[in-house]
């Protein structure tokens, strides 16, 4: 990793599955920031969160078939391959260490991942790391007074030129179009039979099916016919 290409936006998430919410945010976020690419770092076992629906392969594969021709969309592997617990301040270091200390480093996070910020592992690093850009997610708001809230305040930044300005340090506070869709939709649709076509790519869609994935292949009702 290098820091030819300015700044360094990663989309960090447990993509189980990757969805076109995930990825039209992530075209939106690479015009709106102005960067030649995101970098879609999948999380092991986010020990927080309840267990992922499906392997830490599984999941790497599907979103290497959704980005696959995408020149802007770059799948970063580096926690699914670490033998030990993913924690994004330790892969933030690791890519400060690779990129230098001059390099801006961005990573991405929706206000429903952002309100729990402060029971992340060594969440007051991250600042010093990389800058944060919030994007504002329906029905999930920050709380008043709340740690994340306040760190927004403190190190709000004024432009998104401020970030390629400087390597770490701010939190940017974006509203981008956001499509209602999560992969929790996406895997319950999938466990009752339902259809999840048009919520994942048609190849992501074909791949969970071959692969039986999230009770696919026990069900009709979400086949994909072509
Ligand atoms: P789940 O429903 O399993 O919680 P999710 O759809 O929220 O999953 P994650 O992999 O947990 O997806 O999210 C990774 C990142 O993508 C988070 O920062 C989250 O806020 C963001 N994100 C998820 N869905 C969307 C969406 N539809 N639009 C924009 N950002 C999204």
């Amino acid at each position: 990793m290098t820091c030819a290409e300015g700044l360094h936006l990663v989309f960090g998430g447990t993509f189980d599955p990757v969805h076109h919410g995930h990825l039209r945010m992530a075209v939106e976020l690479k015009e709106r920031l102005g960067v030649s690419s995101v970098h879609l770092m999948p999380s092991k076992a986010p020990p927080h969160r309840p267990q992922p629906g499906a392997s830490a392969e599984e999941r790497l594969a599907l979103l290497a078939l959704a980005v696959n021709g995408e020149p802007g969309l770059q799948v970063d592997d580096r926690e699914l391959r670490r033998d030990s617990l993913s924690w994004t301040a330790d892969s933030l270091q690791q890519l400060r260490d690779e990129l230098g200390p001059a390099c801006p480093l961005a990573m991405v996070v929706g206000t429903d991942a952002f309100a729990g910020f402060d029971s992340w592992r060594d969440w007051q690093r991250i600042p010093e790391l990389a800058h944060i850009v919030v994007i504002r997610r329906l029905g999930a708001e920050l709380a008043a007074g709340s740690a994340p809230s306040q760190l927004q305040q403190a190190r709000a930044a004024d432009s998104v030129e401020a970030l390629h300005r400087q390597p770490a340090g701010l939190v940017l506070s974006l509203a981008l179009p956001v499509l209602d869709i999560s992969a929790t939709m996406v895997r319950q649709r999938l466990a009752s039979g339902r259809s999840a076509r048009y919520l994942v790519p048609d190849r992501v869609l074909q791949e969970i099916q071959a692969r039986g994935l999230y009770g696919s292949r026990s069900s009709s009702g979400g086949n994909l016919r072509q």
